[in-house]
C-alpha cells in the first residue's frame, strides 16, 4: 500500500485564495440566550447561508477550479443525494464546464430541480439496487470526466475547511468546536484549521447515533462499515468514513459525539425560534451535541459549525411539529 500524502493546513489557505470571491463569507453569530443557559460564548458558523445552502459549494469549488484545461473540456461527474450534487453543478457552471450527477430516482424534488436549475445533466438510479460509486466510475472511464467524490478527496476535504480558516480569523482562538459528521470532509478539514489557527482548541465531530461509524472507527483506530443508517440527519447517512478523512481525524480531532433524532430536531427548532433560520437536520448536529453530549463548556469559548440549511419546507414544517423538548 501506498501511504496516503496527507493535505495540509497550507492546503485549506491555498483553498481560501481560490474560493475568494467566489464562495460568501458567511456571517459569524450569537446568541444571548444560549450564551446564558450554557454559561459560555458561542459562536455560530452559518454555513446554511453558503451559496447553494450548504459549505459543499467549498469543496466542490476548490476541486473544480484545479482541473486542467483538458479536465475541464470533458468535465466533472458525481454522485449524490443531496448536497453534494448541487455544489458540483453550480461550480462547473460557474467554470464553464459540463457536469453529470448521479443521483437516486427518489433524491428530493427540490434537490432535482436545483441541480438541473444549475445546468447538470442528472443520470438517475436506484439507490438500493445500483451502486452510484460505480456507474460514476464507468462515467470516467468511457468519457474521461473526472469523477469528484463527495468528501474522500484532499481537494474537497480543504475547501471544506476553508469555513473553520473564516471562524477561526473573525474570532480568534476557540476552546472547543463542534462539526457535523458525514464522511468527514468538514470534520478533517475543520481539524487541519483549527490546528494551526487554535492549536488547543478541542475539534468534535458529531454524528447520528443512529449511524455511528466513525466514533467506532475512532475508537478502534480502523475504519468500520455500518449498514446505511436510518436518521433524519440525512446529509451524514454514510456508511463508512474516507480513508483519507479518517488519517486526518485520528490525527487531529479529540472526539467524535453523537446525536438523537429528538435532539436534532429541538436544535431545529432552537434555530428556528430564537435565531430565525432555517437549517436542515444534519446541520443540526453540532449543537445538538454542545448542549448534550456533557463537554463541559461553562466559561470556555465554543464554535458551533452550521453545515447547511437545504431542507424542504414541508419536512421542516412536519419536523417542527413533533415535541422539541423530548429526548
Ligand atoms: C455533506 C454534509 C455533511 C457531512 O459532511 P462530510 O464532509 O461528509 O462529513 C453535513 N452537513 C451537511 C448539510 C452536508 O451537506
Amino acid at each position: 500500500m501506498t501511504p496516503l500524502a496527507l493535505p495540509t493546513f497550507e492546503d485549506v489557505r491555498a483553498a481560501a485564495q481560490r474560493l475568494h470571491g467566489q464562495a460568501h463569507r458567511t456571517p459569524v453569530l450569537r446568541c444571548a440566550t444560549l450564551d446564558q443557559q450554557l454559561g459560555a460564548q458561542v459562536f455560530f458558523k452559518c454555513e446554511n447561508f453558503q451559496r447553494m445552502g450548504a459549505f459543499k459549494f467549498r469543496g466542490a469549488f476548490n476541486a473544480l477550479a484545479q482541473f486542467t484545461p483538458e479536465q475541464k473540456r470533458a468535465g466533472v461527474v458525481a454522485y449524490s443525494s443531496g448536497n453534494h450534487a448541487q455544489a458540483i453543478a453550480l461550480s462547473a457552471r460557474m467554470l464553464g464546464m459540463p457536469a453529470t450527477l448521479i443521483m437516486p430516482h427518489d433524491a428530493s424534488p427540490a434537490k432535482l430541480a436545483a441541480t438541473r436549475g444549475y445546468g447538470a445533466h442528472v443520470v438517475h438510479y436506484d439507490r438500493y439496487s445500483e451502486d452510484a460509486m460505480a456507474m460514476a466510475r464507468q462515467l470516467s472511464a468511457e468519457q474521461g470526466m473526472t469523477f469528484i467524490p463527495p468528501f474522500d478527496h484532499p481537494h474537497v476535504l480543504c475547501g471544506q475547511g476553508t469555513a473553520a480558516l473564516e471562524l477561526f480569523e473573525e474570532i480568534g482562538e476557540l476552546d472547543h468546536l463542534f462539526v457535523c459528521l458525514g464522511g468527514g470532509g468538514l470534520l478533517s478539514g475543520s481539524a487541519l484549521s483549527a490546528r494551526a489557527l487554535s492549536p488547543h482548541c478541542k475539534v468534535y465531530g458529531v454524528e447520528p447515533e443512529a449511524g455511528n461509524d466513525v466514533q467506532q472507527s475512532f475508537r478502534s483506530g480502523q475504519r468500520v462499515r455500518i449498514p446505511t443508517p436510518v436518521t433524519i440527519a440525512d446529509g451524514a447517512q454514510t456508511p463508512l468514513v474516507g480513508e483519507l478523512t479518517f488519517e486526518l481525524i485520528r490525527r487531529h480531532v479529540d472526539d467524535i459525539l453523537t446525536a438523537t433524532d429528538a435532539q436534532l430536531v429541538q436544535a431545529m427548532h432552537f434555530y428556528a425560534e430564537r435565531m430565525k433560520m432555517v437549517v436542515e437536520p444534519t446541520g443540526c448536529l453540532s449543537l445538538a451535541a454542545a448542549c448534550h453530549a456533557g463537554v463541559p463548556l461553562k466559561g470556555q469559548r465554543v464554535g458551533v459549525l452550521i453545515s447547511g440549511g437545504n431542507v424542504d419546507l414541508q419536512r421542516f414544517a412536519q419536523l417542527l411539529q413533533q415535541n422539541p423538548t423530548q429526548d
